[in-house]
């Protein structure tokens, strides 16, 4: 049977990405690391018996959502293969974020893959071992992701690259761009997720580029997107999502990938006919759900509002029911800028870092240099 794709219809009752934290344990210590991992394993993890019955529940969506075992490092955890295959079992699409500690072998990239993960979210920061290194608090962790991911290409599991942009790095989109598209890994790296700091957990505020940055960050990943053999995504930074959709109007040096028709541009599918892989109008809480390795329910793991607690309380009747995901899955709802802007319905800027800035997760995004009604469609809108 053929699965009609994800779409703005599916906001209101299934998540599109369930986010996991399967444990806080994790062997490195990264500078911005969202959940300030800890050597040893929390003691109040959900067991075994647990996580699958989490696992049932995330299948039981009325559209089952792609799921992510994250941490913390997911290998730190003796059952991650029991939940993989449980996944599967339940029909999920199954990622996993390894860290690049000793743990991610090549054995143990051979099991995920026979337990049916189907893709691997690898960290990199920086094309070189002095930087990325420094980034994540470990000496040789650069070598080791670097051997992750021929381990990866031997097993022809996809990979998805997550880079953390922030002061220390911006200046190395490009070299990291073609280190990225290098032969060495071609047929592997699939995606690049390049995600914009939030400042939670070890993420410092002073590490923030600035929003005129962002634009040019946008404005390189667009040419990325184009040009190098994987597809670029903005994680936390939907606001690139409107930086490609007024190249319609405003193509500036780039050529017109295709003509929008007025009323187009609130329409989140539009995005998706750019070739671009970020997809719809999804952001925290809309479209993205995640459990803590507790059980607590939260619209993302940058929007540290507990909304639930499995197994107390469903994940599937959070989703749907609870006034703070209601919110979120709404774009009028937002405030500011956001609120008055043409593209909230694409956008709708990071509902995390307004919260983390501001407090009020509905305000407006704190690092977006856009002013609303510059685009001449949609004056008065
Ligand atoms: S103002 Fe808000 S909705 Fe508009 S582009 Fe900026 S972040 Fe997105």
């Amino acid at each position: 049977m053929q699965h009609l794709p994800y779409s703005k219809n599916d906001f209101g009752t299934s998540p599109l990405m369930f986010y996991y934290e399967t444990t806080l344990a994790c062997d490195l210590a990264c500078k911005h690391c969202r959940a300030s991992a800890q050597e040893k394993p929390a003691g109040d993890e959900l067991a075994t018996e647990q996580a699958l019955q989490l696992i049932e529940q995330v299948a039981s969506f009325p559209r089952k959502p792609n799921i992510c075992f994250t941490g913390g490092d997911p290998l730190k955890r003796n059952d991650i293969f029991q939940l993989i295959q449980h996944a599967v079992s339940q029909n999920l699409t199954v990622a996993l974020t390894p860290s690049a500690t000793p743990l991610a072998t090549r054995q143990a990239f051979e099991q995920a893959k026979d337990a049916g993960v189907q893709a691997l979210g690898i960290s990199l920061d920086a094309p070189t071992g002095a930087v990325h290194d420094a980034f994540r608090g470990f000496d040789g962790s650069f070598r080791k992701t670097c051997e992750m991911l021929g381990f990866a290409q031997d097993l022809k599991i996809p990979v998805q690259i997550n880079t953390s942009i922030t002061r220390r790095n911006f200046h190395l989109l490009d070299a990291m761009a073609d280190f990225l598209g290098s032969e060495d890994f071609a047929g592997t790296i699939m995606m690049w997720s390049v995600f914009f700091l939030i400042p939670v957990g070890r993420g410092l505020e002073e590490q923030r580029i600035t929003p005129p940055e962002y634009e040019v960050a946008f404005e390189k990943l667009w040419h990325y997107a184009k040009e190098k053999p994987f597809a670029v995504k903005t994680t936390e930074a939907p606001h690139y999502r409107r930086f490609v959709l007024r190249l319609g109007s405003n193509p500036l040096d780039v050529p017109r990938p295709f003509k929008f028709a007025k009323g187009d541009r609130e329409n989140p599918e539009t995005f998706s006919r750019a070739r671009h892989r970020a997809p719809l109008g999804v952001t925290d809480g809309r479209g993205i759900m995640f459990v803590s390795h507790r059980g607590e329910i939260y619209p993302a793991g940058f929007l540290p509002i507990t909304c639930g607690q499995f197994p107390k309380d469903s994940v599937v009747d959070v989703y749907q029911q609870h006034p703070v995901f209601k919110a979120l899955q709404n774009p009028d709802n937002y405030k500011g800028n956001c609120r008055r802007c043409e593209y909230r319905f694409v956008c709708g800027g990071s509902r995390s870092r307004a919260f983390a800035l501001t407090g009020d997760y509905l305000e407006s995004e704190p690092d977006c240099c856009y002013q609303p009604g510059q685009d001449p469609l949609y004056a008065g809108l």
